[in-house]
């Protein structure tokens, strides 16, 4: 049946030995993240084999779905909660990162009525300009108050997140920032932190080039460990044992035609409401496949492993590839294997119509 998924256990977990060896070395554990491929349990399983210390997720449900099959996993939430899964939050999650007093204080009260106990990381924004708090009195005055007042709450430690809304780097001077606060409220309470979190895979490249600053000891991972593209392609840092094949796509060619490059009529609007412009290359040989922008998102996330074939087009349903002198003679009902980026694996893995086969 396709479309199909591959997910390939053993590069999974391959990829993420790689990262969580590099970071041990340089005492900073993984956090595997999930929600990528929305929390797929084998490669789940496969990160936690490979050394990370928890599995992450931004989605309650992939957290609960971890807690219930993958036996002994602990767990991050990602996403500061909502006040409405607090409760759920409590019950599955063993860590989460937060930024408001009243939804930990909730947290607190949940804990007692759950007789548990929770870990917190608090998080700072150092200009990326999503999660966190602005002003790091605040920040540790927050820490102070879950040190000494709470009896469920515990304060695991810090955070910050880099570069997911306003594309800021992780630089030694920024995360070199959260160090200090961290020594600040260590100063205060007498005690390590038990977690200084550096970010995610955007903060991968300093540790690959050996400028972490040294106080960071977390860093929570999830395409660095999924579809490892970003650390070599976008900061030309690439990591020794990881490949980008993890995850395969496979669709099925229902349609091979040769037919104009430039379309017939007057021009107005595609299906999703743009107005693409097209090059005149005269007549070339088509194939139209089976699988569409509901499964993938954008077909300029897909990679042909042919490579002799190229990505033109695609709709909703339909994914339109070219094919070259070179291309070796393909048929109806034949296949083609594409490697995915992140953005397509994120809905390629909550397509119902895409099959997952783990291999
Ligand atoms: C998604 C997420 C991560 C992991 O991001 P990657 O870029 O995939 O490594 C880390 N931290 C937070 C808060 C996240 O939401």
């Amino acid at each position: 049946m396709y479309p199909r998924l591959n997910v390939y256990k053993e590069r999974t977990y391959n990829n993420a030995k790689a990262v969580v060896e590099l970071c041990e070395k340089q005492g900073i554990s993984v956090t595997g993240v999930v929600k990528g491929c929305s929390g797929n349990l084998a490669a789940s399983t496969a990160i936690l084999k490979a050394g990370a210390k928890h599995l992450g997720s931004s989605r309650m449900s992939q957290i609960e779905a971890i807690k219930r099959e993958i036996p002994g996993a602990k767990t991050l939430m990602l996403r500061i909660p909502m006040i409405s899964e607090i409760e759920r939050l409590v019950a599955s999650c063993d860590y989460s990162l937060q930024s408001e007093y009243e939804i930990i204080e909730r947290i607190e009260h949940e804990c007692h009525n759950q007789g548990k106990t929770h870990d917190v990381i608090l998080m700072m924004d150092l200009g990326d300009l999503r999660e966190g708090y602005m002003n790091e009195e605040e920040l540790i005055a927050v820490a102070e108050k879950i040190e000494n007042d709470m009896k469920f709450v515990k304060l695991a430690g810090i955070g910050t997140n880099v570069g997911c809304y306003g594309s800021v780097k992780a630089t030694p001077e920024n995360l070199g920032k959260l160090v200090q606060i961290a020594y600040k409220i260590e100063a205060l309470i007498g005690r390590k932190l038990e977690i200084v979190s550096g970010g995610a895979t955007s903060s991968l490249p300093l540790v690959v080039q050996g400028e972490m600053p040294t106080g960071i000891n977390h860093l929570r991972i999830g395409e660095g460990v999924l579809t490892c593209r970003e650390v070599g392609e976008f900061y030309h840092s690439p990591i020794e044992g990881q490949s980008t094949d993890a995850f395969i796509l496979e669709a099925e060619i229902v349609e091979i035609k040769t037919k104009p490059t430039y379309p017939i009529g007057e021009l107005a609007y595609d299906a999703f409401g743009n107005t693409p412009s097209f090059e005149d290359r005269g007549i070339k040989k088509r194939m139209l496949l089976a699988v569409g922008r509901q499964d993938f998102g954008q077909h300029e996330k897909l990679i042909p492993l042919d490579q002799t074939i190229e990505i033109i087009g695609s709709s909703s349903d339909h994914l339109i590839v070219e094919v070259s002198e070179q291309s070796k003679s393909y048929k109806l009902g034949d296949t083609l294997s594409f490697e995915i980026m992140y953005p397509s694996m994120l809905y390629l893995t909550e397509s119902p119509d895409v099959i997952k086969v783990v291999l």
